[in-house]
């Protein structure tokens, strides 16, 4: 069973592993997510919060395994309105904007698996200097400008796999990237040369997607305000 963290509670999360190289992960992913809580405004919305979470715990079996829980939460008007904000720790930040674009539970949990594998493959880490005999600890490299493209391809495959496996239709992912992001068509291209046909019936978390979506949009704060233009020179 793995956490879902509220919004307010996510700075007072303990750590579960022994492991120090976790450990530090874990603290590192926290003061990642702490800026990022700096810069987005959370999305009051628990039912929907819930409902990313058991497709989270769907979809996670089927990583390569992270030794963190993933923390969901969602929020509004952040930096990457498309897709999940990924950090170290297993944190995952789902934008608002992915439950209204998502045009079903299928596409929405192929980002959010997109957005898991990151972590999973601890991209944007890099080991550490160590003996062979030490476990290596990871660097954060920082944030991937735009999307590094090994990376992006990797998440894909991770994802792919991880949604035919957990019972989710994996042409989802080219879907939505096809209509959500026209521009970028070799990426979708890509993603369908992976795709398989759905391997199972759709599990009920599928069809709650339309009421999480409801949720997060009654719970939108309006978009920050801008200065008008005529108040530079
Ligand atoms: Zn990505």
């Amino acid at each position: 069973m793995f956490w879902r963290f509220a919004v307010s509670a996510i700075l007072s999360v303990p750590f579960l592993s022994a492991q120090p190289h976790l450990e530090k992960e874990a603290v590192l992913g926290q003061a990642l997510a702490e800026a990022v809580l700096r810069k987005t405004v959370p999305v009051d919305a628990a039912s929907a919060r819930d409902y990313a979470g058991r497709l989270a715990d769907r979809l996670a079996p089927h990583l390569p395994p992270t030794g963190h829980p993933y923390r969901v939460a969602i929020v509004a008007h952040g930096d990457t309105p498309y897709e999940p904000k990924a950090l170290p720790g297993g944190f995952v930040f789902v934008p608002a904007q992915l439950f209204l674009e998502a045009a079903d539970a299928h596409e929405f949990a192929a980002m959010l698996a997109h957005a898991m594998a990151h972590v999973a493959a601890r991209h944007g880490m890099s080991p550490a200097p160590a003996p062979d005999a030490v476990p290596k600890p990871m660097v954060y490299l920082g944030e991937i400008p735009g999307g590094m493209e090994a990376y992006e391809r990797e998440a894909d495959l991770l994802a792919v796999i991880a949604l035919s496996a957990a019972g989710f239709d994996a042409g989802a992912l080219s879907r939505y990237l096809e209509r959500v992001r026209p521009d970028d068509a070799r990426v979708a291209r890509r993603i369908n040369l992976l795709s398989g046909r759905p391997t199972r019936r759709p599990e009920p978390a599928v069809d709650d997607f339309v009421a999480a979506r409801d949720a997060v949009r009654a719970a939108l704060p309006p978009p920050p305000v801008r200065q008008p233009p005529s108040l530079y020179r």
